[in-house]
């Protein structure tokens, strides 16, 4: 059974917006009460506090000084203190950020484990607390088990939900590997990525533009007076602008994966530590971490989709730099360097190189024995003997 999730735009009236912002505003404060909760008895004990522990506290809560938090769905509360252990796991295991505290601004969300449903004949979303139904426009329709419905709010004031279904579509068989149909890509900066096949695929044309005019207006609203309704503006301004490039951007990325899983067996990519990348600084590589992190994500659930076998290699540092031809790796190239020639009389173009021989690791990699699948006989790649060479060069 495959998993998929699919979005529908909402219509709150007023009354359904107001009870919308109880559900977010709840949610908020218990993340936030739960997280404060588990670092102050870290601080005192040294130990993690359960789940079930601060659980617990809701009933009490709700009958001294938070009343209002039995207005909304007690299993939205629930699900914020799961997701806030969620957060703790990715911290410890995946060495992601220390989960952060929720602000008012920016994007809000709460979910809805059970109960809900859509009404596709009436257009309606359907889930505890809203029984008569918010209005939703139905795009298209879903056929299996819903799983979560995930209520969300943009920073522009749209609202959408987001259900998670248990399709009835069965999980197709991998297709085999071959040298012929397995792709690599290496992702950069300037261009988006690289393929193995020698094509570049660019960055979409309105990005760079967009992107110097989101900077003026961040810059311009950051300069409004605080808590004026000037700021308010300027900031929202900002946010539709945000989520206009958001959407494009998405829109390039689903055409890319589509085609690259669509038209290969394979595909090959090196294992970027996104989490890691996010910490630095300057807009455009910010966005560039982003997106390459939302292209994994696609491609990784369109690969199971269609079968689409994805070969994952660790950070391989001389991608760019390993002649392909003699596997002599060149510790002169500069990163100013586009294209140098090899000892042996190859000539090479950097990124072209780098998707190269991220297919030609990912095949000799044991990320094969990993899906369970062996190379065919009759592989012609010497792969073994790069891969031995560069243990050696190390
Ligand atoms: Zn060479």
């Amino acid at each position: 059974m495959i998993k998929k999730a699919y979005k529908y735009r909402l219509y709150p009236n007023k009354a359904q917006t107001t009870l919308l912002g109880k559900h977010f505003g709840c949610v908020r404060l218990i993340y936030n009460h739960g997280l404060a909760e588990k670092i102050k008895f870290y601080e005192q004990t040294g130990k993690s506090l359960s789940r079930y522990k601060i659980q617990a506290q809701l009933p009490v809560m709700k009958k001294e000084d938070r009343p209002w938090l039995a207005e909304v769905n007690a299993q939205s509360l629930q699900a914020a203190l799961i997701n806030l252990d969620r957060a703790f796991l990715n911290f410890f295991k995946h060495k992601m950020k220390f989960p952060r505290f929720k602000k008012k601004a920016g994007k809000q969300s709460f979910q809805v484990p059970q109960r809900g449903r859509i009404d596709f004949e009436n257009g309606k979303l359907i889930i505890p607390k809203f029984q008569e139904g918010i209005r939703c426009k139905i795009s298209r329709r879903f056929e299996g088990e819903t799983k979560t419905f995930t209520v969300s709010k943009t920073a522009t004031g749209k609202y959408f939900v987001s259900v998670l279904v248990e399709t009835l579509d069965e999980v197709p068989e991998k297709k085999p590997i071959t040298d012929a149909w397995t792709i690599g890509i290496d992702v950069g900066i300037k261009t988006f990525a690289t393929l193995s096949t020698g094509e570049d695929v660019e960055n979409p044309k309105f990005l760079k533009e967009e992107l110097a005019r989101l900077k003026v207006l961040q810059k311009r609203a950051s300069k409004k007076k605080k808590g004026s309704a000037n700021r308010r503006k300027a900031f929202r301004t900002v946010a539709i602008l945000h989520e206009k490039i958001a959407n494009r951007r998405n829109d390039f990325l689903h055409k890319l994966t589509h085609r690259l899983t669509s038209e290969n067996q394979a595909v090959a990519i090196e294992d970027l530590n996104i989490a890691g990348m996010m910490k630095n600084h300057c807009l455009a590589q910010a966005i560039s971490d982003v997106s390459w992190s939302e292209f994994f994500r696609q491609l990784d659930y369109k690969c199971e989709w269609t079968g689409t076998n994805l070969l994952k290699i660790g950070r391989f540092e001389p991608s760019s730099r390993t002649c392909d031809q003699c596997g002599k790796i060149n510790r002169e190239l500069k990163l100013s360097d586009r294209v140098w020639t090899c000892e042996c009389g190859a000539k090479h173009s950097r990124d072209i190189l780098a998707a190269r021989n991220i297919k030609r690791f990912a095949l000799a990699d044991d990320n094969l024995k990993y899906i369970g699948k062996g190379l065919p006989e009759s592989m012609p790649v010497d792969v073994t003997s790069l891969d031995g060479r560069l243990k050696q060069e190390a």
